[in-house]
């Protein structure tokens, strides 16, 4: 089919972000054309209040936190503990010192994988993960299982491309089950999972749930109270802040209870040769020089998405992913995957008949359409779906009505280029 058939800027409730200028990076050029930035989802790019924030912190506030007496080490501590409060009430967390500042979501689910699992899983406990997760959400369970003797097992996904909720009330029915372990979006086909609802099916069964918010935070509001699970984790170079930095919440009385998942400088209380006692959270879980300035970006991010708007963000999204889905679905040559009206961020797999992803990126990049291909770090996730790989493209707040157009432009070209 023509592109012309396809819905033009008329799209449904379209909301007019206007923030691509705030991004620098923007404006540079791909491939001789105007850059249409769509792997949001792999990393965001950074607005122009999250560098001055970042540059900021170096250029007249850094020195180590929590160390110094002299002001100026106060003054940098000070904006590191502003940056945790801030992200703390984006998260609507009770309380700050529930959210533990980490590298990212691999390091926030490999702390709770390590540190809780090692002092609460047994030989024979369950952990239950499902087949869309993330590497990051897989691969740490794994390896708290090998140490602790529990067993992983995996929530199917339905033949639409849904979380199997039945097939996961048959996991907890075994009684074992200690620990449920799901993204709140998948990066794979965009879908947002009912974590309050699996929450609940957790709690009823005796175990605790840990939700990955990497594609979720920065892209629609997140409430870890209303949500009810027990941890929460999260990127913020994903959600427009620096990469280095990210977050893990947790309920107070897991993280008072856990032992620490790395050891070093500032998680202490007391250190002889033979022991130490350890500080309590979040401190005990941040040993070594924390990434302040990094933190203070990502408090930056948080403000400028706020000063947006997360349900606008929202809907900036949906009304994008609608236009985009609209306009592949038209397209003969051209596999989407994924249920069909669903709550979705918005992020799409997809595949043109007969190409390799691979060369459909290539492709596109020829254009200056940035898209991803391959696995996406989740290779269970492509057997269920029965797929090698998948191209993907996703949004953010920058994306345009213009840039889905020329992505969708791109990609009949490439249809038909190897037709
Ligand atoms: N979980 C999901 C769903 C992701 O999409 C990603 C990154 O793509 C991660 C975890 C890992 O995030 P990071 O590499 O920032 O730790």
């Amino acid at each position: 089919m023509t592109l012309s058939s396809r819905p033009t800027s008329s799209g449904p409730s379209w909301t007019d972000l206007d923030v691509r200028a705030d991004f620098p990076l923007l404006s540079r050029l791909e491939n001789g054309h105007p850059l249409v930035y769509l792997d949001t989802a792999a990393t965001s790019q950074k607005p122009r209040a999250v560098l001055e924030a970042t540059d900021s912190f170096f250029t007249v506030h850094n020195a180590n936190v929590h160390r110094g007496v002299y002001g100026l080490a106060q003054e940098a501590t000070e904006l590191y503990e502003a940056a945790r409060t801030t992200l703390a009430a984006f998260l609507n967390a009770p309380d700050p010192r529930n959210l533990v500042f980490t590298r990212g979501t691999t390091e926030a689910i490999n702390l709770v994988a390590h540190a809780w699992g090692r002092y609460a899983l047994r030989p024979g406990d369950e952990i239950v993960v499902t087949e869309l997760e993330h590497h990051s959400n897989l691969v740490p369970w794994q390896l708290a299982a090998g140490a602790t003797g529990a067993r992983l097992r995996a929530v199917r996904l339905t033949p639409e491309g849904r979380l199997d909720l039945g097939h996961l009330r048959e996991l907890l029915a075994s009684g074992r089950v200690r620990m449920v372990a799901v993204a709140h979006v998948s990066n794979v086909l965009g879908t947002v999972h009912p974590v309050a609802q699996i929450a609940r099916l957790a709690h009823a069964a005796g175990a605790l749930c840990l939700v990955d918010g990497a594609q979720a935070a920065g892209h629609r509001a997140v409430d870890v109270q209303a949500l009810g699970a027990d941890f929460y984790a999260l990127s913020g170079h994903k959600m427009y802040g620096p990469t280095g930095i990210g977050a893990l919440w947790g309920r107070a009385e897991l993280l008072e209870a856990m032992p620490p998942f790395m050891g070093g400088g500032e998680m202490i209380e007391t250190v002889e040769i033979g022991e130490s006692t350890f500080a309590p959270p979040p401190l005990r879980f941040e040993p070594g020089t924390p990434p302040a300035a990094q933190a203070v970006g990502l408090a930056a991010a948080v403000r400028f998405l706020e000063a947006i708007g997360l349900d606008r963000v929202r809907a900036h999204e949906a009304a994008l992913l609608e236009r985009a889905l609209r306009g592949l679905d038209a397209l003969p040559d051209v596999v989407t995957y994924g249920p069909q009206g669903e709550d979705r961020a918005g992020v799409i797999s997809f595949n043109v008949r007969g190409v390799h992803p691979h060369d459909v990126a290539t492709f596109l990049d020829e254009d200056g359409v940035t898209v991803r291909a391959g696995q996406h770090c989740a290779q269970p996730a492509m057997r269920a779906l029965g797929v090698d790989a998948t191209a993907r493209a996703s949004f953010g707040v920058y994306t345009t009505p213009e840039d889905v157009d020329a992505f969708l432009r791109a990609v009949e070209r490439c249809a038909a280029f190897f037709a």
